[in-house]
């Protein structure tokens, strides 16, 4: 997690941000995340970037006093979730069966998720960044259209277009 102040890992959508910014006004949206994850059981620390004493003390600040979440909490981060699944995208769940069989060794399951996050974050320059540092040799424009993933996909993705589609925004 990048540091709580300033902003979060990714941009959210508005229509999910707002969400949070109404039931916690003030708060930083990536503090729901740290209190999320030190509100798990036999969770004893988490730790999220920072670059400063001030973002330290921030961070201590917020796992002192705010966790655990409250059962209200709990339905507000539902709600948020729920916000976030409605929002267009592809329905990739990461199990990566596709990227075993794949002969060019084309990251899809990361190029997804780049997708994920310039169609339903609308943040174009993460989802550049995510592409440009987590698909390495295996980049949309290596497919060669074999079609071995597509057979494979829970999700009955149409795989092939997707790459497609990220070669245009991302190469
Ligand atoms: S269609 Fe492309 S991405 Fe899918 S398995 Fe074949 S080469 Fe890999
Ligand atoms: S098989 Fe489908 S759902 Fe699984 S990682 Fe690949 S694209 Fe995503």
């Amino acid at each position: 997690m990048e540091p709580v102040k300033g902003g979060t890992l990714v941009k959210l959508p508005d229509s999910v941000a707002d969400i949070l910014r109404a039931a916690e006004p003030g708060a930083p949206l990536a503090s729901w995340a740290l209190r999320f994850a030190g509100s798990l059981p036999n969770v004893i620390a988490v730790l999220s970037g920072m670059n400063t004493p001030e973002m330290v003390a921030e961070n201590a600040a917020i796992m002192r006093d705010g966790v655990p979440l409250t059962p209200a909490e709990y339905e507000v981060i539902e709600a948020a979730r729920d916000a976030l699944a409605a929002l267009p995208g592809v329905p990739c769940t990461d199990c990566r069966y596709c990227v075993k069989g794949c002969p060019e060794g084309v990251h899809i399951n990361t190029i997804m998720q780049s997708l994920n996050i310039y169609d339903q974050m609308g943040d174009a320059y993460r989802a550049q960044e995510n592409y440009n540092w987590n698909t390495g040799d295996g980049k949309a424009s290596a497919c060669i259209q074999c079609g071995a993933c597509e057979s494979v996909c829970p999700q009955h993705i149409e795989i092939v277009s997707q790459l497609e589609r990220a070669v245009k925004l991302f190469e």
